[in-house]
C-alpha cells in the first residue's frame, strides 16, 4: 500500500472523534479548538509534530490526555472540583441570598451574630489604683445632679406596673441614641401623655405623628420607624412585652449591643454586659482602664471598651458602672475641657488637665 494512503488512513480517528468521548473529552476538545489560548495553540502544534507513525496507538485520546496536563499546568484548566472552599464572597452572597425570605428568624439570628461579639472569657489584669479612682468617682457623684440622675433611661417608666415599665425602658432606650437624657425624657413624658407608652397604641398611630411626637431626638424620623417595628413585633411574639433575652433584643431594628445591654440591666434586672455608651468609652480611655486587643493603645469603639472593661472589672459593678460614669462625664469629666481642677482623681488620672488646659481652636473660634 502507498505510504500516503497508510498516512491518511492513520491520521483519519485522530480528526474525527470517537462518538463515545466523554462530556469532559468534549469540553476540552473544544476548547483546544477555540484556538483563543496561546498556551494552547503550543500545545497543538507540539502533539501534530510528535505524531509518530510508528505508534499509531498515540490516538486522540493519548493527545486529550496530554493537553489536559499542560492546561492543568498553566491554570488553564480547572481541576476537580470536589471539596472546594467557596471564598469570602461566595460565602457573604449565600448568606444573605440563601435565606429564604419566610425564614426570618435564621436570618435575624445571622443579622445578631454580626451585631455582637460575646466577650472574652479570658481575664486581665486590673489597672492600678482602679479601686480608689472608682471611689473617688463614686464620692463625686453622690450629689446625684447629673440629668442622668433623674432624666436617664433607668427613669423611663418607673410609675407604671412592671410589664409597662419595661416597654418604656425599651422604647426610651431607642430614643436615646445621639440625644442628650432631658430630649429623651421629654420624649417619653409625650409619648406617655398620649396613652403611647404600650405597643398595641404604638402601632395604630401613624409613623409620621409618632415622629412628630418624638421630635426633637436625633434621627426621630427613622426612630419612629423602628419603634414602630418593635411595638409590632412585641404584640406578635412576645404578648405585648419586651424580649427577655440579649439576642431577641439586638434583633430588633435600632437596638445595638448598648441597649441591648442597657434594657437586660434595667428592664430585666439580668445583666449579661455593660453598656458602655460615649461617656463610658470617654472616660475609660482617659483613665487608662482599657485596651484593643492585645495592644496597649486606646480602644477606638464602645464595644472595644465594652470587651476590655469586662475582662477586669468586677460583675457586681457592670450595672452600676454607667449610670456612674455617664453623670460624671455630664457634670466633671466632660467631652471638651474636662473640669479636672475641680476633679477628686486628679492625681490618680494620667490624663489629667491634659484636655482642660488646651481648648479645641474650631470651638474656641465658634464661642467668640
Ligand atoms: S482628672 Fe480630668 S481627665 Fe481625669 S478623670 Fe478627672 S476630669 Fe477626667
Amino acid at each position: 500500500m502507498p505510504l500516503a494512503l497508510l498516512l491518511s488512513r492513520i491520521r483519519l480517528p485522530a480528526v474525527k472523534m470517537p462518538s463515545t468521548r466523554s462530556n469532559a473529552s468534549a469540553r476540552l476538545v473544544r476548547a483546544s479548538r477555540a484556538d483563543l489560548n496561546p498556551v494552547v495553540r503550543e500545545v497543538k502544534r507540539e502533539s501534530s509534530v510528535s505524531f509518530d507513525v510508528s505508534k499509531c496507538e498515540s490516538t486522540a485520546s493519548v493527545k486529550r490526555k496530554r493537553v489536559k496536563r499542560e492546561l492543568e499546568v498553566n491554570g488553564e484548566y480547572p481541576k476537580k472540583q470536589v471539596g472546594i472552599v467557596p471564598d469570602i464572597e461566595d460565602f457573604r452572597y449565600d448568606r444573605t441570598k440563601a435565606v429564604p425570605s419566610s425564614s426570618k428568624a435564621t436570618l435575624s439570628s445571622v443579622k445578631v451574630e454580626e451585631k455582637v461579639r460575646v466577650s472574652s472569657v479570658m481575664k486581665a489584669k486590673a489597672p492600678e489604683n482602679w479601686e480608689a479612682v472608682l471611689g473617688g468617682i463614686k464620692n463625686m457623684r453622690l450629689s446625684g445632679q447629673a440629668p442622668v440622675d433623674t432624666k436617664g433611661c433607668e427613669k423611663a417608666g418607673s410609675l407604671l406596673p412592671p410589664k409597662e415599665r419595661r416597654f418604656a425602658v425599651l422604647i426610651s432606650t431607642m430614643m436615646s441614641s445621639q440625644t442628650k437624657d432631658e430630649v429623651t425624657h421629654a420624649a417619653v413624658e409625650r409619648l406617655s401623655e398620649n396613652g403611647l407608652l404600650d405597643p398595641d397604641a404604638i402601632v395604630r398611630i401613624d409613623e409620621a405623628t409618632l415622629a412628630n411626637l418624638i421630635k426633637p431626638v436625633g434621627f426621630y424620623q427613622r426612630k419612629a420607624q423602628f419603634i414602630k417595628e418593635a411595638s409590632k413585633i412585641c404584640l406578635e411574639r412576645f404578648g405585648g412585652d419586651i424580649p427577655d433575652s440579649l439576642n431577641e433584643l439586638l434583633a430588633l431594628r435600632g437596638v445595638g449591643p448598648k441597649m441591648a445591654h442597657l434594657v437586660m440591666s434595667i428592664a430585666w434586672k439580668n445583666t449579661q454586659g455593660i453598656c458602655v455608651d460615649t461617656h463610658v468609652h470617654r472616660i475609660s480611655n482617659r483613665l487608662g482602664w482599657v485596651f484593643r486587643e492585645g495592644t496597649k493603645q486606646k480602644t477606638t469603639t464602645p464595644e472595644q471598651t465594652r470587651m476590655s472593661l469586662e475582662k477586669w472589672l468586677p460583675k457586681d459593678e457592670w450595672e452600676p458602672i454607667n449610670p456612674l460614669l455617664v453623670g460624671f462625664g455630664q457634670t466633671i469629666c466632660t467631652p471638651l475641657r474636662p473640669k479636672c481642677d475641680m476633679c477628686g482623681i486628679n492625681n490618680l488620672c494620667p490624663s489629667a488637665f491634659k484636655e482642660s488646659s488646651s481648648p479645641n481652636p474650631k470651638q474656641k473660634k465658634t464661642r467668640s
